[in-house]
């Protein structure tokens, strides 16, 4: 019997009423002749309850003493949905983290999984049960509690998912799938019916925060496939896949952006590769992440450099760059609180040429003006005005009809 993993999230366990929803979902699967294990989420709302229980006490938790009471959130349950299927005649187990032996390392608060003892798991199968587990918590060899980061359990049910073999990973969310654009921003930005795995790593990277980043990155490794759907009906979502063959060929798949940003430039230095390296020496060293960057002549001798950082950050890495600007005897050093990115994307691309000059052709044709530009082998990144992205993003989205 081939093994399915199931992962619910928290809005899909957030009362009652939404775990025996869960639990009917659970007993199906296994009625259809699947072996089923549940790896599920704290009930919505539950696990920031706890983050601002512990801010009450101080500011700054031990990692240790947060994961322990984090790991809490998902224990709760793991109890009630094993309950509600046992209600409805199916036998089932939970099991915490630390009971099946999900090994992480010591990095408390953003731990990584480094082995899964599936003894447990496959007895408790080949005795007929469904097996539920504890998402995003983990333990070290020592037995220490530890959880992998916020959004985490995704990543719990993937790497269960490959421990186990099993023959695909179903992520229940209370979104029924991956869209070609946001649909706030798009109305008719459709649901898509498969996508590839490096298409949604990007997609995941620039702004659709469906799925937690290292769970992509884990199916893409081990190519297990995920399907992404919702907990509130039956209908299909969206297959994440490696197998570009079975997907239409399409140039562009979809287009995502990012609201939360602002833009540095540097403007006029020595084109040294020790500037270029001590500028982003210092802002990493200020624990600032660093996104686009464009690099601009204005001689062979002299350059422009710009990049963006998240809008939380502008205003320390301003003042990091001016300081930067006066000892690179910069011409001038100004930035931009509010651009927003906007992201095209598509395996289509590698292999198409043009796709660029119709992106460019498109907002120019729109009035949209673009401040910088980033591209991989299947992403076109085009950092705007935010006033404008909603304009760029539904412009491109017509243009490769979506
Ligand atoms: N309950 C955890 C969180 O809220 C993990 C998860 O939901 O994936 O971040
Ligand atoms: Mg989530």
């Amino acid at each position: 019997m081939s093994i399915i993993v199931q992962k619910y999230g928290g809005t899909s366990m957030a009362n009652s009423e939404c775990v025996k929803n869960v639990a009917e979902k659970v007993v199906n699967a296994k009625l259809r002749g699947h072996d089923v294990v549940v790896v599920v989420s704290a009930p919505a709302g539950f696990t920031d309850h706890l983050v601002s229980r512990a801010k009450e006490i101080t500011d700054k938790p031990s990692g240790r003493e947060l994961d322990m009471i984090l790991a809490t959130g998902e224990q709760i349950s793991i109890s009630l949905l094993a309950m509600a299927i046992k209600a409805l005649g199916e036998d089932a187990i939970s099991f915490t983290s630390a009971q099946v032996g999900i090994i992480t390392d010591g990095n408390h608060n953003k731990a990584k999984i480094e082995a899964i003892n599936t003894d447990k798991l496959l007895k408790a199968l080949g005795e007929g049960k469904i097996v539920i587990i504890a998402g995003f918590q983990g333990v070290t060899k020592d037995l220490e509690i530890t959880t992998l980061g916020r959004g985490g359990s995704d990543t719990s049910a993937v790497a269960i998912g490959v421990a186990l073999d099993a023959a695909e990973v179903e992520i229940y969310t209370d979104v029924d799938g991956i869209y070609t654009a946001d649909p706030r921003v798009v109305p008719n930005a459709h649901k898509m019916d498969y996508i590839t795995f490096d298409e949604m790593l990007e997609m995941a990277g620039s702004g659709a925060k469906v799925l937690h980043l290292r769970s992509v990155e884990l199916a893409a490794k081990n190519n297990m496939p995920i399907h992404l759907r919702s907990s509130f009906s039956d209908a299909i979502g969206t297959y994440v896949l490696d197998e570009e063959d079975k997907m239409e060929h399409v140039l562009v798949r979809g287009v995502a952006h990012t609201t939360n940003n602002a833009k540095i430039t540097i403007a006029n230095i020595d084109n040294t590769s020790k500037n270029i390296a001590l500028i982003f020496k210092t802002i990493s060293d200020a624990n600032i992440n660093v996104d686009v960057i464009t690099q601009n002549y204005i001689n062979i001798d002299r350059i422009t450099i710009s990049f963006t950082v998240a809008q939380e950050e502008y205003d320390r890495a301003l003042e990091l760059s001016k300081d930067l600007g006066r000892r690179l005897k910069a011409d001038e050093v100004y930035g931009n609180e509010k651009v927003a990115k906007v992201c095209i994307i598509g395996v289509g691309m590698k292999s198409t040429s043009g796709v660029a000059s119709r992106v460019f052709t498109c907002l120019a044709d729109h009035n949209v003006a673009i401040d910088m530009v980033s591209t991989s082998d299947i992403n076109i990144t085009c950092v705007v005005n935010q006033d404008d992205y909603a304009k760029a993003v539904i412009a491109i989205h017509n243009e490769f009809e979506l």
